[in-house]
């Protein structure tokens, strides 16, 4: 039965709510919604209330938009995949460490998958995209945790992968094993679209540029507009990928996809950092920003893993300054808005060369809430408005991270975390409360730990397995420090 009680939010220090198409702040604010509507945002609420949640004088925001996760394999690369990466590959880790972690069988994933949701939900992430094996079981999962979700399936042809530790080899597409995965992820829609009170919708995820065909990538379209899917690619993401379109198409990445048709607003193209221009990319081909304008595609910005791939985008003021709706993902850990957050902003005013003024806090904080919602196609999402969903995060106030208290958009993007989330609303249920995530019980979150660490030490163990060079763990990836 659906729950349509009239709940009241008040005793804030501030509500972050929506007019005339951006967000302000309203001082002691209030907000009210019914059922997993808003009805009401502004200084003082006179309907009549069923509920009365205290705010104990915390801030409260729109959920954040988390348009890129790998939720049943990101969190497995922690610990191992930092401090890596191949000297004769420009330092990716892509084809040689990312090994490591593919291949998990489908019990496992599911149980990372569990841990990945308890921790996104109370970091905030109301909304997220994931990509990956989407089963059904899977989309279950997602759908019963109460989180708002888009979800892709991996329907990639090809792989490209080192058998050498210095050059790169893309496998021959097998073409029948993609069309069946798109062919089981249009079923997927049918199956699961609206679902969970409309809380669940599945999108398209072909994989990596340097492995889909051009053929492959013009049934994604036609398979996108058919069933009105979204379709995410990760593109401009390695020098190699970049080299290998060049040469084998002669154009751009950016020029390839928008030949085949994946670009539009209904396209997420993921990382797109190695650009001509990228001082790791010494091609001089130009237009590829203009591309993406041009054609309304979202760009996914991921700066917390490349970051520690040791690049950044050069600059994300640049791309903002084209027009392109750029949008924020935690991509594989950790699962946390605010450090995505944080580290586009400061990245991007060190690459700016020492600028202050590029990517504030407001520019941050709209790419993490509207920005993501505008890519989804939501006007719905990503705001604090009357006729937006319900989804509402609450933030603690009286702690180091936030005092002084003044401008709390600043506090998140520079120095609060997500510790101080005290509660977390989804389609008006709340699924954090006090800081305690209501639908997993401190027994479960013990038994998620243990899981993840045992899915973890397996792999880790198998690693030599799936290695060119047959290496252990330990010879790719020494410890910091000798263990005793
Ligand atoms: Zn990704």
């Amino acid at each position: 039965m659906e729950n349509l009680s009239t709940v009241l939010i008040k005793n804030t220090s501030h509500v972050v709510g929506y007019k005339n198409g951006g967000h302000y702040l309203i001082k002691n604010g209030q907000i009210a919604y019914k059922g997993n509507e808003i009805i009401y945002v502004g200084k003082k609420f006179e309907g009549q209330v069923d509920e009365v949640v205290d705010a104990k004088g915390g801030l409260v925001i729109p959920g954040f938009v988390n348009v890129h996760a790998h939720m049943g394999t990101g969190p497995v690369d922690k610990g191992f995949i930092e401090d890596c990466g191949t000297p004769n590959l420009y330092m990716t880790t892509l084809y040689e460490y990312n090994r490591g972690i593919k291949g998990l069988a489908i019990e496992d994933l599911l149980k990372v998958m569990d841990f990945s949701l308890a921790e996104m939900i109370p970091k905030g992430s109301t909304t997220i995209q994931e990509l990956g094996k989407a089963t059904d079981e899977m989309v279950q999962k997602i759908g019963e945790s109460g989180v708002r979700a888009y979800i892709g399936m991996h329907s990639c042809p090809g792989t490209a992968k080192t058998y050498d530790g210095k050059s790169v080899v893309n496998s021959e597409p097998d073409l029948k094993y993609g069309y069946s995965q798109l062919e089981k992820n249009v079923l997927l829609k049918e199956k699961f679209d609206g679902k969970y009170h409309d809380r669940v919708h599945i999108t398209l995820f072909p994989g990596e540029d340097e492995c889909t065909p051009p053929e492959f990538l013009k049934e994604v379209r036609h398979l996108a507009d058919l069933h009105k899917m979204k379709i995410t690619i990760h593109t401009g993401q390695s020098v190699q990928e970049y080299n290998y379109i060049v040469e084998k198409y002669g154009v751009t990445p950016a020029q390839y996809l928008v030949d085949n048709g994946i670009c539009g607003p209904d396209v997420f193209w993921t990382h797109y950092y190695l650009k001509s221009g990228h001082h790791l990319n010494p091609r001089k081909m130009p237009g590829e920003l203009e591309l993406m304008a041009e054609t309304k595609t979202n760009l996914v910005h991921c700066p917390w893993v490349v970051g520690r791939r040791g690049y950044a985008m050069e600059s994300l003021q640049q791309y903002l300054e084209k027009g392109i709706n750029v949008v924020l993902g935690t991509d594989t850990f950790p699962q946390d808005m605010l450090y995505e957050m944080r580290a586009a902003s400061v990245i991007c005013k060190i690459m700016e060369g020492g600028d202050p003024f590029a990517a504030s806090a407001k520019t941050i904080f709209d790419m993490a809430t509207l920005g993501g919602a505008k890519a989804l196609g939501r006007e719905d999402l990503g705001r604090l408005a009357p006729g937006a969903k319900a989804d509402i995060v609450i933030f603690d106030t009286k702690n180091m991270d936030f005092l002084p208290y003044r401008d709390p958009i600043k506090i998140l993007v520079y120095t609060a975390r997500s510790v101080y989330i005290d509660r977390v609303i989804v389609d008006g249920n709340t699924l954090v409360a006090n800081g305690k995530n209501l639908r997993v019980s401190e027994q479960e979150y013990e038994k998620l730990y243990e899981q993840l660490q045992d899915v973890a030490t397996r792999k880790w163990a198998a690693i030599h397995e799936q290695d060119w060079a047959g290496r252990s763990i330990e010879e790719m990836s020494p410890l910091s420090y000798p263990e005793e």
